[in-house]
């Protein structure tokens, strides 16, 4: 079994990211600029916020975090969103997802300028997607292709078996595995909650990803040995003995996976780590208008 390892990956891509915003900077006199809009005070949502704009500050990007209340009303988040989709100060902007039940996450995500978009959700940029065209890839699945790509792990031919299918990770996850490109050309299967025969599916994978959203989902004996095996789940639970006052789980049973597996992502310090890499430099890419003008 060998690692993964989303630490040693997102600290080396960092420090290119930071060298290329440094050029930014000194070629257009600003540095790259994030905005995230956080609604509401969902402990994950904080957390994954926080890290973004950590990470952001890290390696020389601008960013700025705008709050609502829950109860901000779902037009006001929208003309927030034109607002800065109107700033040419601003490379990026993130709507941090989930949204209150009455705001429309569709009608966000379609409102936001498809040229800043760098989570990569609007209708324009999965098109473009489908269609191997340049554009910006969501943050996870892009993360996770750029592991695969460090790690050179072989992907061609393979089979590639997504489990879930949510239009963040599984769906656009399934899209890349199966696209003509490096890495990419893999055989796809997308399951979901009314797949049957999924253990026997997962078995006959080269390639497992796991995006679910349950802890320990994937057991040893739906893994065949010498799979690679990549682990998107982040299942928080309370701990009395960590730091933080909870611990984080994958979907994967890493512990009885890893010995049979040829590759793994561990959780923590895989896939998460790789997610802000996706996203930094989808906001690099739209700071040097790499993608689009
Ligand atoms: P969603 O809840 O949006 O989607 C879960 C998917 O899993 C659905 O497609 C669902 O099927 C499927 N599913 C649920 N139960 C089963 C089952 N018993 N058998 C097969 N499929 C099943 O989740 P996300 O994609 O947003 O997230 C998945 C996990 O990844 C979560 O733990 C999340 O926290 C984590 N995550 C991690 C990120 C990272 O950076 N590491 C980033 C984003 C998410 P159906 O469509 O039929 O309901």
């Amino acid at each position: 079994m060998n690692l993964l390892d989303g630490k040693y990956v997102s600290e080396k891509l960092k420090q290119e990211i930071a060298a290329e915003a440094a050029e930014v900077l000194e070629t257009t006199g600003r540095k790259p600029h994030l905005v995230a809009i956080l609604v509401g005070n969902d402990g994950g949502s904080e957390t994954y916020v926080a890290s973004k704009m950590k990470n952001c500050e890290k390696v020389g990007f601008k960013s700025t975090l705008i709050r609502y209340d829950e109860s901000v009303s779902e037009a006001e988040l929208l003309a927030k969103v034109e607002e800065i989709n109107q700033d040419a100060e601003v490379d990026g902007l993130i709507v941090q997802l989930p949204l209150p039940k009455h705001i429309d996450p569709e009608k966000v995500t379609e409102k936001i300028e498809y040229r800043k978009d760098v989570d990569g959700f609007h209708p324009i940029n999965l098109g473009r997607m489908m269609r191997n065209l340049p554009c910006f890839i969501p943050a996870t699945p892009y993360g996770i292709m750029l592991m695969l790509e460090e790690y050179k792990i072989e992907t061609s031919g393979k089979h590639c078996v997504v489990i879930g299918r949510s239009n963040i990770v599984g769906s656009p996850m399934s899209i890349l595995m199966a696209r003509n490109a490096t890495p990419g050309n893999c055989t796809v299967t997308l399951t979901h909650s009314r797949t049957q025969n999924l253990e026997k599916l997962v078995r006959s994978a080269d390639i497992i990803v796991a995006a679910i959203g349950k802890k320990n989902f994937v057991t040893a004996d739906m893994v065949k040995d010498g799979a690679v095996v990549i682990d998107v789940g982040i299942n928080r639970e309370v701990s009395e003995t960590t730091k933080s006052g909870y611990k984080l789980y994958g979907d994967v049973d890493f512990e009885n996976v890893a010995p049979k597996s040829s590759w793994i992502t561990p959780v923590p310090g895989g896939v998460g780590l790789m997610t802000i890499i996706g996203l930094l430099k989808n906001t690099l890419a739209s700071a040097k208008k790499e993608i689009y003008q």
